[in-house]
């Protein structure tokens, strides 16, 4: 508390203040004296932003955000939340296929794309409110702009030729889909990346995704399930490479059981607009014969190519260089584990880090970082380890914890014990249509201690947050055999597993 108190013997204002109410704007003690002095100053609106910034103004904080688009970040507006509406209607179009088997006659069911985007996109707007009152409750200033720093000797950050400053100031301002350059690529901007994906007023006929990780996935599950022809472009052998190899192999095997027209060892050369649509020319290169084993092929009549190749963060334009933050060879903040930067007073949480891209990840980052500063917790800190993440596939997977390689790397082959499944689910039992269920366990030591969790297949998405928990609590194998089943359920096969 005394952090907060001596926040608050700040000097008040001569500026003039645009809402003179508790928390907000200070005097600027600056040498400029239009500039407007907070507590705490957070540049963007998204998931860790918001949380950061939420908590510090409940700690007492005179807090301000400054967003250029719309509040509620990547995760609201064009990530998670549009993500999983698209995805429960998907899940819907697969259920649909199993209800003759399951005694209803669903006579001709007819799928709208335009009405379901108008709901989405009004969720989506109502959620921006939400926000943006959220904010004003908490007597957090919000200022509408693009925000970037000045050369002050004190950092100050200038938004629509307004100065502003704090003597804490976090950077949370994400990242954005990666795009290739018509250099790279000729034709390559006739293609959207995931933003474009929700500004698509129809569903299209013919789509090429390009892309291995967990977005091109979703999004190819998204589309092909809804009834567009979709191939999947990808530059090696199988998608999700960075999950454990069982999940990676099962993923690629589920997306072309579902009727993706998968491109392995594939690479798109050219793009070019005929009369028809795109047409996409694709290089595939056959991995024993080198060079001589290159194929030359096109993708004719194409309505959608969606760049789904990686995030880059928003560090461009900043001007975070002049002020001596640290970043990588990609343009990632670099933070230490208390999320501070290179520059005393400036932090950064989230995706602009580039660790752990996922929306609980910037939150509770931002959380921590706001008890630290503001309530004087000085070991408050995220631990990183044991994330669980779901990707929203077909079935969907879910996965916490080291994978088996991951584990056998840090711990020696001879104390990795894995124990794996895979079984048709029960509800599939009176469909014609099948998915699997696979499932592993990563245990280390003579104790068994279980350090990975990983799993594809109906339900799972709801099923790994209570296994994360024991996970992190450091459960063993004794305690998963320990408990008692509960059946008929999929997620039982992980307490019986031998
Ligand atoms: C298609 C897709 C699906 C996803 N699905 C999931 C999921 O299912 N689950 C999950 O956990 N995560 C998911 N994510 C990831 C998740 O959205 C991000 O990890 C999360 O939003 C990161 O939060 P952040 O606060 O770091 O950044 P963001 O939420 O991106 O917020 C950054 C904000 O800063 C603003 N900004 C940038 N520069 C400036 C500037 N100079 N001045 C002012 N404002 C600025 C931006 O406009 C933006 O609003 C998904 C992402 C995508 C793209």
């Amino acid at each position: 508390m005394l952090f907060v108190r001596i926040c608050r013997l700040l000097p008040t204002t001569s500026a003039p203040l645009a809402l003179p109410r508790h928390g907000f704007p200070r005097r600027s003690m600056a040498s400029d004296p239009e500039t407007t002095r907070f507590d705490f100053l957070v540049i963007g609106g998204g998931s860790g932003g918001l949380a950061g910034a939420r908590r510090a103004a409940e700690l007492g904080a005179a807090t301000a955000v400054i967003e250029s688009h719309k509040l509620g970040g990547t995760c609201v507006n064009v990530g998670c939340v549009p993500k999983k509406v698209m995805w429960n209607a998907a899940v819907h179009a697969e259920y649909l296929h199993d209800h003759s088997d399951y005694g209803f006659d669903a006579g001709n069911v007819r799928f709208s794309w335009e009405a379901l985007k108008a709901k989405r996109d009004a969720y989506v707007s109502h959620l921006n409110r939400i926000y943006r009152n959220n904010l004003d409750k908490a007597k957090i200033q919000t200022i509408q702009g693009h925000a970037r720093f000045t050369s002050d000797p004190e950092p100050t950050v200038e938004v629509n030729g307004k100065k502003y400053t704090a003597p804490h100031i976090l950077i949370s301002t994400g990242g954005h889909p990666s795009v290739l350059s018509e250099a790279e690529v000729p034709g390559a901007s006739l293609g959207i990346t995931s933003d474009g994906f929700f500004e698509l007023e129809t569903l299209p006929k013919r789509t090429v995704v390009v892309g291995a990780g967990y977005i091109a996935v979703e999004m190819a599950g998204i589309l092909a399930t809804l009834g567009s022809k979709t191939s999947l472009v990808i530059r090696q052998t199988g998608v999700l490479r960075n999950f454990d190899a069982f999940i990676s192999a099962n993923c690629t095997k589920e997306l072309q059981h579902s009727g993706i027209d998968l491109w392995k060892n594939s690479q798109v050369k050219s793009v070019s607009k005929t009369e028809t649509g795109l047409e996409v020319t694709l290089v595939t290169k056959d991995p024993e014969k080198k060079n001589d084993g290159e194929k030359i092929s096109t993708i004719q009549e194409v309505d959608c190519l969606l760049w789904a190749i990686g995030r880059q963060p928003n560090t461009l334009g900043l001007n975070i260089g002049e002020m001596g933050v640290d970043t990588d060879e990609r343009g990632h903040i670099v933070v230490d584990e208390f999320q501070n930067t290179s520059r005393s007073g400036l932090y950064a949480v989230g995706d602009v880090c580039g660790k752990a891209l996922l929306t609980p990840v910037a939150i509770a980052a931002g959380r921590k970082l706001a008890h630290r500063l503001f309530e004087g917790k000085k070991d408050s800190k995220l631990d990183y380890s044991s994330i669980p993440t779901v990707v929203f596939s077909h079935p969907p997977i879910g996965t916490v914890g080291l994978t088996e390689d991951e584990a056998i790397k840090s711990r020696g082959k001879e104390n990795v014990k894995v124990y794996k499944t895979s079984f048709t689910p029960m509800y599939h039992a009176v469909t014609s249509r099948k998915t699997q269920c696979i499932m592993k366990l990563v245990c280390v030591g003579k104790e068994e201690t279980v350090v990975g969790l990983h799993m594809q297949g109906l339900g799972c998405d709801e099923m790994l947050q209570g296994f994360a928990v024991a996970i992190k609590m450091g459960a063993t194998k004794a305690d998963f055999d320990k408990t008692v089943a509960i059946h008929p359920t999929s997620s039982e096969e992980f307490v019986t597993m031998r």
